[in-house]
């Protein structure tokens, strides 16, 4: 059994973040995250919600998530998105979990399922994804 922290999204699905650990402090191995991206894809819907690392839940698991945990099925992977409205603007960040073997083309297509709205860039640009969505 393997402990994962999940994110909740607006609709009320779960989407697990990072390893239970990540958030113990000192703990060296996991150090890594402590700066985590601000936004997350919702495994269920594919829409992107803000992350907010204080409302975290833990849910066991039963082979946890790459890379943390070798072998698991699942992986996490952080995405940049490039700002729309400024060129050369600071990318937002985003996590998105998806099989572990997927490839760089089968995130691209992932990446075209997903939906935003009104999304801030770390500059405050807000904006949707993609662009101009309805
Ligand atoms: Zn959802
Ligand atoms: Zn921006």
């Amino acid at each position: 059994m393997t402990f994962l922290e999940f994110a909740q999204c607006k609709r009320g699905h779960y989407t697990p973040i990072r390893p239970m650990a990540a958030s113990v402090p000192g703990n060296e191995r996991w150090r890594i995250i402590e700066d985590e991206p601000e936004f997350f894809v919702c495994n269920e819907c594919k829409r992107i919600n803000e992350l907010e690392v204080d409302g975290l839940k833990v849910f066991p698991t039963q082979f946890g998530l790459e890379p943390y945990n070798t072998g698991a099925p699942i992986r996490r992977f952080d995405i940049s998105l490039p700002c729309d409205e400024e060129l050369n603007c600071t990318p937002m960040r985003v996590i998105a979990i998806l099989r572990a073997d997927t490839t760089v083309d089968e995130l691209e297509r992932e990446k075209s399922s997903w939906r935003g709205r009104a999304l801030s860039c770390p500059s405050g640009h807000a904006q949707d994804f993609p662009s101009g969505w309805e």
